[in-house]
């Protein structure tokens, strides 16, 4: 479903190439709920970031279902990642001025979903992570647990086959967090969403089909549970 074939980047720090990934090979089935562990820089994020789209790799390959998105052009991928794809930020990146419905419906605008039903799937996506009685409100007048809740909903309104999450509780309390995990895992089973979540937290990986540990640049270990 999901095929990474000696995936490498680097980043141009002045004149030097520092590499941080350094030949990643992986294949993700549909439905998989994968954990990505590994230290603080050892490229979790930055995977993530080049496996959804969102950075170009500097060379190998990413194949998921029969799309090539390593050989994408801008425009090609945007379309890709609008249609296939939801991401998952630890940080939310809500927009401040606008309440939680308008933040995901924002996501079904760009989606080029018509206007008339915007708001209804938005309440729908907003109601699967029960946050329907506060849909008014703006993201400074939402806890943090309920801000992530928003960006969940944002992400699943398009019902996309894969959903990319970095750190998606590492902001919360271990209860909200293991809120967010079960509703995350329901949506797993429910519609057979293939989800990778790049994480600290080793309660997370209870939830998990695969849990991967980085290490440098590097896949280290894989363990299919
Ligand atoms: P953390 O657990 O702290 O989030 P991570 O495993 O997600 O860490 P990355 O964010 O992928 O780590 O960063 C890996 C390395 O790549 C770091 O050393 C970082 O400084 C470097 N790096 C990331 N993005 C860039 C960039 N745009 N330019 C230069 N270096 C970068
Ligand atoms: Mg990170």
């Amino acid at each position: 479903f999901i095929q990474v074939r000696e995936l490498y980047k680097d980043f141009k720090l002045g004149k030097e190439d520092i590499h941080i990934l350094k030949g990643i090979n992986l294949d993700i089935e549909q439905g998989e709920m994968v954990a990505l562990l590994g230290p603080s820089g050892s490229g979790k994020s930055t995977f993530l970031n080049v496996l959804g789209g969102l950075v170009p790799p500097t060379s190998g390959e990413i194949l998921i279902r029969d799309y090539q998105i390593s050989e994408m052009t801008e425009n090609e991928l945007c379309l890709f990642r609008r249609e296939h794809l939801g991401f998952i930020f630890q940080s939310y990146n809500l927009i401040s001025t606008m309440t939680a419905m308008e933040n995901v419906a924002l996501a079904l605008t760009f989606a080029g979903v018509k206007k008339e039903i915007r708001k209804e799937r938005a309440i729908e996506a907003l109601e699967v992570v029960g946050l329907v009685d506060r849909m008014g409100h703006k993201p400074s007048e939402l806890s943090g647990g309920q801000q992530q809740r928003v960006s969940i909903a944002r992400a699943l309104v398009n019902h996309p086959e894969i959903i990319l999450a970095d750190e998606p509780t590492g902001n919360l309390d271990s209860k909200t967090s293991a809120d967010i995990m079960e509703m995350i895992y329901r949506l797993n089973r429910e519609e057979n969403q293939t989800f990778v979540i790049v994480t600290h937290d080793p309660d997370t990986t209870k939830y998990c089909t695969k849990v991967i540990h980085m290490q440098d640049g590097l896949i280290e270990s894989e363990v299919s549970q």
